[in-house]
């Protein structure tokens, strides 16, 4: 056998396979999320405020439908594009809850979870070079996919000082000629933030001007306390130019079962239906028939998110006494603290209070430049333990302020 000589080498003698990996994959880093998390789990007995999911076990009704088709053996693929009956149940929720028709047959695709939906977005209208504006503090994911896609991600910082809105202002001064689309998320993952019915027109005003298509990632909907709960999908001209994604991990306490959906026109449907039927064939046949149950009812959802909320004021009012002032947020279940004022970056202050308390909670600098100086505290969890968090948080914040007070 003969080697061609005049082709590049891929392996270096002594570093097996190291230049097999695409160069451009090289530059994208770690979640700072999961970094964290292999520092959490090798301690034993932390309180983890860190988790990004809910607490909850999937209602039993909805685990009951799963076991049954089971055991009537559903074990086989469905159509491409999901169960008709599961896309036809989406089809009415999503006219219900926000105002918007899809049809089933052509603008609706099943996806595993919003993380695949999110994909074959930003896949199915990116071209090399084109840039996506997000907003931040984002969800961890945002950038990557974008640079999977050879996009190039622009991140709008969000305040404090403006309850991490998102407001057409900050987006003027971001776009540029090679902008091709916005990606949103509200309520947000991580500050919870929401908008007002004036931010989601001027919003959808600014992107029909500049003539962008709008990613809508609505997995924390179910999930508003308070405030205007306005799609921007349903404003008159944005159904065109929207891709609206949305799942099940989240109000209905489904991570597990990896379910979502991509509701678009029919053309930017049927492209991403093009990708998912290469690389995903189709969403698990069980976790369909689960969710067609899930849609049969509000109510979990909403006992669900009554919890949340009676966490959320309280682990808000203990973490402003403990002296790390919050924002309220309006929706998720996380809260976003500052803690800028204690002379530490919040990756410092985060495996300090890991060290010293035993308490987990995430850098805000994992989601974002401009979220360093916050820390994310998920309430998703039981409120004995936040309780006792919180405690920890006050005794360790204290601590920081007696020996910055004491520092030379
Ligand atoms: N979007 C946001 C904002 C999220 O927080 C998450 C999960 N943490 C996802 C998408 C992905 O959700 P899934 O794939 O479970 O539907």
């Amino acid at each position: 056998m003969s080697t061609d000589s005049s082709k590049p080498r891929h392996s270096t003698p002594g570093k097996p396979g190291r230049d097999f990996i695409a160069g451009y994959l090289r530059d994208i880093p770690r979640s700072g999320i999961r970094d964290f998390f292999d520092i959490v789990s090798s301690r034993k007995d932390v309180i983890s405020l860190g988790i990004g999911e809910p607490d909850f076990v999937t209602p039993w009704h909805i685990r009951q439908k799963a076991i049954h088709a089971l055991e009537q053996g559903a074990t086989t693929y469905t159509s491409n594009r999901g169960m008709l009956e599961l896309r036809q149940g989406i089809s009415r929720y999503v006219r219900s809850q926000f105002g918007v028709e899809y049809n089933p047959e052509t603008e609706i695709l099943i996806t595993v979870g919003v993380s695949e939906a999110l994909d074959l977005a930003i896949r199915a209208i990116v071209n090399p070079g084109d840039e996506v504006l997000y907003h931040e503090p984002s969800f961890v994911s945002y950038a990557p996919e974008i640079r999977f896609a050879h996009g190039i991600p622009v991140p709008v910082p969000t305040r404090r000082e403006d309850d991490f809105r998102l407001t057409r202002a900050m987006l003027e001064e971001k776009v540029s000629p090679r902008t091709k689309a916005l990606l949103i998320n509200f309520p947000t993952n991580p500050t919870g933030a929401t908008l007002t019915r004036a931010d989601v027109e001027g919003i959808a005003e600014f992107t029909k001007a500049h003539d962008l298509i709008l990613i809508t990632d609505e997995i924390y909907s179910e999930l508003t306390y308070e405030g205007d709960r306005v799609s921007i999908a349903a404003i008159p001209g944005m159904k065109e130019r929207t891709i609206f994604l949305h799942g099940f991990s989240k109000g209905w306490a489904m991570t597990g079962f990896r379910l979502g959906y991509a509701c678009a026109p029919e053309e930017l449907s049927e492209t991403m239906m093009k990708i998912h039927q290469y690389i995903m064939m189709c969403a698990p046949i069980l976790s369909q028939t689960a969710a067609i149950q899930a849609l049969t009812t509000t109510s979990d959802t909403e006992s669900m998110r009554a919890s949340y909320k009676e966490r959320r004021d309280f682990i808000c009012a203990a973490l402003n006494q403990a002296g790390l002032p919050c924002h309220t947020p309006k929706g998720a279940f996380y809260v976003f603290p500052y803690i800028g004022d204690y002379g530490l970056t919040s990756k410092q202050f985060a495996l300090r209070l890991l060290e010293e308390e035993n308490v987990a909670c995430v850098p805000g600098s994992a989601f974002g430049a401009c979220g360093e100086g916050f820390l994310r505290c998920s309430y998703a969890t039981d409120i004995s333990r936040i309780r006792e968090a919180t405690v920890r948080i006050g005794r360790f914040a204290e601590r920081l302020r007696r020996n910055h007070r004491s520092a030379p």
